[in-house]
């Protein structure tokens, strides 16, 4: 008897405190676009003309032996979850890395590729005049371009997990919040406005939040001597378009990383909660868009997070690995009678030279919106959360709040809580209840085919990403790993004052 419970006791105790040594590995793929390509961002039809740099896949995976995840960062506007099945399951077949261990995160680029807003085949379903508005005057994917932005995404990935290796990992934050707003201000009007610009003599104080937050895992080789990769996490709409296809500000990060910790680095961005959050301060006269914001943006916060990882001295070598996923069901929100009937009057027919442009968009939305409702009255909505060690990532497919991404930061129980938008999915704006209320309003509370959820649905993907993260048991940031025991003083300069 006694033997027996020793034995189940050493059993238990084997279970409880697996740990081991943790491997990573990082790789990245080329998925610029070809010029000639739509350019989405909008929603009408753009084309790429000309090139700036390149963008790409950046992948990371780490494996603790007994589990393994994949973090991308994915310089696109979003990604759609047709994308993100066929790679989950791909990189399951290569790698063994289970479906919901992969987070894939848009930076929200604006200067990439064809991936939307609409998918083909998405609106088959409607009559031939709401084909004709989703297909022909809509920004609609590309088919060859996904294939090659899924190819590159996968390439990463496998790649990546190969070249896995024995590491040391460390944990910071550091902070930029000097070129980042929020782009929502309240009126004098009683009201809520995007962007109401510079001089705006109606404009009161910003309705919301920014976060400084710049979260950031670097990881060496296994002498901590080479530096192979990292990933960062800031929250920022990535709209610094410098002309032409470029990753956006992510260039300029990675080009700044790059510049002081080395030229091969990967740098995995995961784009934070920015769904409210711009480069533009309303409240300054100074342009900010365009190259010269890219540069500003992009070096500000890959310098930050050079910073920290330069003072990232305290690393470890083990660190737990957990992935959970969280599927909600949530409603669509419907076009009244009267919005709908003033929309079929205005878009239920080809554009006259005399229409206004703006109305004549957000009537063609309101009726593809109407059509989406048809098929999918309630959408399906994933939150996820991948944990690093004493590092959590929470997933919302949307662009998400600022307040929302706050308001998880506080209520885990993880050191570090890094919120990811635009990852694995796409719903669109997911704004505050208050900025749906009687004082809300902007363009993100807009009732398109885009952004269409109820008014609590950043709440509901806000509470399942806090619940899974406190499923999760956190691990301890890592401590000194050769701490200095104390002997004596330095012999110079312990002495009492020497006046005379
Ligand atoms: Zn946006």
């Amino acid at each position: 008897m006694k033997r027996l419970l020793i034995l189940v006791l050493t059993t238990c105790i084997c279970a409880s405190s697996h740990s081991a040594p943790i491997k990573a590995g990082f790789a990245e793929r080329d998925i610029t676009p070809k010029i000639g390509m739509e350019r989405p961002g909008g929603y009408g039809k753009v084309f790429h003309r000309t090139f700036h740099d390149a963008c790409k896949a950046r992948a990371a995976v780490f494996d603790d032996g007994n589990k393994a995840v994949a973090l991308v960062g994915l310089d696109a506007l979003f990604i759609r979850k047709p994308s993100v099945d066929r790679v989950r399951a791909a990189i399951a077949a290569r790698t063994g890395i289970r479906p919901g261990g992969v987070l894939i995160g848009a930076s929200h680029s604006h200067s990439s590729g064809p991936v939307g807003m609409i998918l083909p085949g998405e609106f088959d379903h409607a009559s031939e005049w709401i084909q004709e508005l989703a297909y022909k005057q809509s920004s609609v994917a590309d088919p060859v371009y996904l294939k090659q932005m899924e190819q590159g995404i996968i390439e990463a990935v496998v790649e990546a997990f190969e070249s896995r290796q024995t590491a040391q990992i460390g944990f910071g934050r550091g902070h930029e919040g000097e070129v980042q707003f929020n782009r929502r201000f309240h009126m004098k009007n009683g009201l809520t406005y995007t962007h109401p610009r510079y001089g705006n003599p109606d404009m009161l104080e910003p309705a919301g939040p920014i976060d400084p937050e710049v979260g950031v895992i670097g990881v060496w080789s296994a002498d901590g001597k080479e530096l192979l990769g990292c990933v960062v996490n800031w929250a920022c709409h990535a709209t610094t378009s410098p002309g032409g296809i470029s990753a956006n500000y992510v260039h300029y990060l990675e080009k700044a990383v790059r510049a002081v910790m080395g030229k091969d680095i990967v740098v995995c961005f995961l784009n934070g909660a920015s769904g409210d959050i711009t480069q533009v301060d309303n409240n300054s006269p100074v342009r900010q868009t365009g190259g010269e914001a890219a540069i500003k943006v992009g070096g500000s916060v890959g310098a930050e997070t050079a910073k920290v990882l330069l003072k990232m001295q305290t690393r470890g070598t083990e660190a737990v690995i957990d992935h959970k996923l969280k599927m909600l069901e949530i409603p669509r929100r419907k076009p009244g009678a009267k919005r709908l009937a003033a929309a079929k009057e205005l878009a239920g027919r080809p554009r006259k030279p005399t229409d206004n442009t703006t109305d004549w968009i957000f009537a063609k939305e309101t009726l593809m919106l109407d059509a989406l409702i048809a098929k999918e009255p309630v959408r399906k909505v994933e939150v996820q959360a991948i944990q690093i060690g004493p590092a959590v990532f929470l997933t919302t497919p949307a662009e998400y709040f600022c307040q929302f991404g706050l308001d998880q930061k506080k209520a885990s129980p993880f050191a570090f809580t890094w919120p990811v938008s635009l990852a694995n999915m796409l719903v669109g704006y997911v704004p505050t209840e208050a900025a749906l209320g009687p004082r809300g309003g902007g363009y993100e509370t807009r009732l398109t085919s885009y952004s269409n959820l109820v008014p609590d649905a950043g709440a509901r993907m806000r509470d399942a990403g806090i619940d899974l993260a406190k499923s999760m048991k956190p691990g301890e940031p890592p401590k000194a790993n050769d701490p200095m025991k104390f002997t004596a003083p330095w012999a110079y300069g312990a002495v009492p004052p020497e006046v005379d």
